[in-house]
């Protein structure tokens, strides 16, 4: 079940949201009615998405999503009383995935919620793939520069090189690139 927190200063905007939410099965597990609480929420419930508004006391919407997403990577949807585009070049740092402009109706709502859902879900996936890939690309930079090391030490092949790093790391039972860090750590 997704977990919302809805951030919203006017009571009668904020149970409306609440309301639809509840009524499409989404888990509102916060209400809050400025910045300075949704932050004070966020840590507390991690939610899945956050709906904030934008205009309110103490702290404003955009201020609070910028300070929230640096710790975390929770989707956010804004609302607003202005569909200008002032504040999208504001928001690009935060994690903010969607506006919905008020008088907000459930036909509005529920679609954007879904959307977010969604991006977050494909921004996770990629992150992954990345990281992923990243790592391939570090690994494959390690094995690399152990090979060079075993080639000019016992004057072998590349071919060889690469057999007796592969060799050493299935006896071991270790991947390949641990075996490749000792050798290179070893030259230290
Ligand atoms: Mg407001």
């Amino acid at each position: 079940m997704t977990s919302i927190i809805v951030v919203e200063d006017e009571s009668i905007v904020r149970m409306d949201i609440v309301e639809m939410l509840a009524a499409a099965n989404y888990n509102v597990v916060a209400e809050v009615g400025n910045g300075e609480k949704a932050l004070e929420a966020t840590d507390k419930f991690r939610p899945d998405l956050i709906i904030m508004d934008i205009k309110m006391p103490k702290m404003d919407g955009l201020k609070a999503s910028k300070i929230i997403s640096k710790k975390y990577n929770i989707p956010i949807l804004l609302l607003t009383a202005y569909s200008h585009c002032e504040y999208v070049e504001e928001a690009k740092q935060a994690n903010i995935v969607g506006y919905i402009v008020k008088p907000i109706s459930e036909a509005q709502l529920l679609p954007a919620v879904e959307i977010a859902m969604r991006q977050a879900q494909n921004i996770a996936e990629l992150r992954f793939e990345v990281d992923h890939t990243k790592k391939q690309m570090d690994d494959r930079k390690l094995v690399e520069k152990a090979k060079g090391i075993l080639m000019k030490q016992l004057n072998l092949t590349e071919e060889a090189a690469y057999q007796k790093l592969r060799r050493k790391s299935m006896d071991k039972q270790v991947g390949i690139e641990i075996e490749a860090s000792k050798i290179i750590e070893k030259l230290r």
